[in-house]
């Protein structure tokens, strides 16, 4: 299927791919174990811009779409998610910078996130909730010269790596979205988790032990976390699910080989079994239609539209069907595709991620509903 992208969008394409044949692929598997790029492969990672390509060029990107950034997700994900995951979390401070920021934050923080430079991180999950902002329990009280803020932040990728976050906190009965720096007095990482899908990931607990945010550092104004919130987990929700269209592709391409190179009586399963026909014709239905949906919405972000409901409506799909792709391409390879020998394994392991993070799927269901009953504020 032929998706119309812009010239820009086609470069970014076809050098994003160029960089995850010769750089990514063939490393893939140790950057998964470790969770790090090498230094050359992550300086050229870094000269290629690419979380600049939806930022404004006022503020250090290069005014593209958001389209070309979801494009770049998709194909470094096809190879390992960690570069992926680097420039979804920089975008998920980035964004609310640029969005509710005061001009003196967007001018001292942009640059070096949109440069990757810096490692953002996100934080709003705590130990008894991801999904509820009314039962947060982190608090910011107003002081003299700015908030101080007290409380724990759970499973929160990058907490012990980021140099910035946006973190969200209790402001009396409403919620406010604050800039913290890590390496600032107060700010402490604690556990470390350790995740089927993603071994090699910073990903953990952290703790706010009376840390002073200055009254500059607050992002929007007090009481719009809320708002902010859902503005920017919508366009997260989009970018995430290009990190799975990416997975699906590999996935297909991997069961594609598998089927035409693993011979029965002489010849390849792909064309003596129907059964793996069924598995691999069910496959590329699903990817096609996942990469239709995915630019679809993208189109509608790029046109100013309000995508709420659809961002919900595209997680829930992807992760269904990203569950299906991976586990059928997992049997074509039969025992093989248990084996962490083969990355087939790996990828269905990733595609558990997609029905967690980001939103649980009820949530998306009932926000889909809601639209669908017009229903949603
Ligand atoms: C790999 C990974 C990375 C992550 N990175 C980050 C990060 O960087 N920053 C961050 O803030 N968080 C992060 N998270 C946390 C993630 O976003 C949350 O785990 C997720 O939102 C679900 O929250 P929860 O686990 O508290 O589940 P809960 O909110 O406790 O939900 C439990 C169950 O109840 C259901 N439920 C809850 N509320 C409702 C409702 N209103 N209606 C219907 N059903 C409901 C849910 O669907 C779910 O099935 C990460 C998680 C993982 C696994």
């Amino acid at each position: 299927m032929e998706i119309k992208f812009s010239f820009e969008e086609r470069e970014i394409q076809k050098s994003v791919r160029k960089f995850v044949k010769n750089d990514l692929l063939p490393i893939c598997r140790e950057v998964d174990e470790t969770g790090f790029l090498p230094d050359r492969v992550r300086d050229r990672l870094l000269s290629m811009g690419l979380l600049r390509v939806s930022f404004p060029e006022a503020w250090g990107g290069v005014g593209g779409t958001f389209t070309g950034l979801v494009i770049a997700l998709k194909q470094l994900s096809y190879a390992t998610l960690v570069p992926a995951w680097m420039l979804f979390e920089n975008f998920m401070l980035a964004y609310p910078l640029l969005t509710y920021g005061s001009d003196a934050l967007k001018s001292a923080y942009l640059g070096p996130l949109l440069s990757l430079e810096r490692i953002g991180a996100f934080a709003f999950t705590e130990a008894d909730t991801g999904s509820d902002p009314i039962q947060l329990k982190t608090t910011a009280q107003k002081v003299s010269g700015g908030w101080l803020i007290n409380g724990s932040k759970r499973f929160i990728t990058h907490s012990s790596i980021c140099d910035h976050l946006i973190l969200f906190a209790k402001t009396g009965d409403s919620v406010s979205a604050f800039l913290v720096q890590s390496d600032r007095e107060g700010y402490r990482a604690g556990k470390r988790e350790s995740f089927i899908h993603a071994r090699g990931f910073d990903n953990g607990d952290l703790y706010l032990e009376d840390y002073m945010a200055p009254d500059t550092h607050l992002i929007g104004r007090v009481g719009q976390g809320f708002d902010i919130l859902l503005r920017t987990e919508t366009l997260g929700k989009i970018a995430f699910c290009a990190l799975f269209v990416g997975i699906a592709e590999r996935a297909l391409d991997l069961a594609v080989t598998y089927a035409s190179t693993r011979c029965h009586r002489g010849k390849p399963i792909g064309a003596r079994f129907q059964m793996t026909q069924v598995k691999l014709a069910r496959m590329l239905t699903k990817t096609e239609a996942m990469k239709a949906y995915l630019f679809h919405v993208c189109a509608l972000v790029d046109q100013g539209k309000d995508v709420f409901m659809e961002a919900a409506a595209l997680k829930l799909f992807v992760a269904g069907e990203i569950k299906e792709i991976t586990s059928d391409a997992m049997e074509i390879h039969g025992a093989y595709g248990l084996s962490m020998e083969y990355d087939i394994a790996g990828l269905y392991q990733k595609a558990i991620s997609a029905q967690v993070v980001m939103g649980s799927l009820d949530i998306q269901r009932v926000i889909v509903a809601k639209g669908a009953l017009s229903l949603l504020p």
